[in-house]
């Protein structure tokens, strides 16, 4: 990897967006997701409502808020191209493709959002089934029937 194979600029789904400089294949590391691990989630209000902070393991995230993380852009889309591993070894995330990618494709994740984050965060990934908020994909049946049912389900 090297930093040519990325660039941020203005996406159509939110803001500025994180955009392939060249294919990649299924498994390949696209860049990492870099930062340093907190036992607490960073705050909206501490990064203008947006949101970096990813949690890698139980009670454990990974701030990607700062402006050396290159994939700190990368947003998240209900039918993600690409997803976040975290090699504990490394002691670093790495965007990894999930299906080919192609060059200027926009690199999106799964953020992996509870039901409760779910609700203060829109999703506007354009799929046609998309579900409107950001949510992990195993949450989204549980999304669904509270936005059936209308009421609090957490
Ligand atoms: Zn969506």
């Amino acid at each position: 990897m090297s930093t040519t194979d990325v660039e941020s600029r203005p996406s159509p789904i939110a803001g500025v967006g994180l955009f392939a400089k060249r294919e990649f294949l299924p498994g390949e590391r696209i860049a990492p997701y870099s930062g340093p691990t907190t036992t607490e989630p960073t705050s909206a209000a501490s990064t203008d409502g947006k949101v970096y902070a990813l949690e890698i393991a139980p009670g454990r995230w990974l701030d990607g808020a700062s402006a050396d993380n290159p994939s700190r852009h990368a947003n998240h889309a209900c039918h993600p191209n690409a997803e976040l591993i975290w090699h504990e070894q490394e002691s670093m995330a790495w965007l990894t493709a999930l299906r080919p990618i192609a060059t200027d494709e926009e690199i999106t994740f799964d953020y992996g959002f509870s039901l409760a984050e779910s609700l203060f965060h829109p999703c506007a990934c354009g799929a046609t089934d998309c579900i409107g908020r950001i949510i992990a994909t195993p949450l989204r049946p549980a999304l669904r029937r509270h936005l059936r049912f209308s009421r609090p389900r957490d």
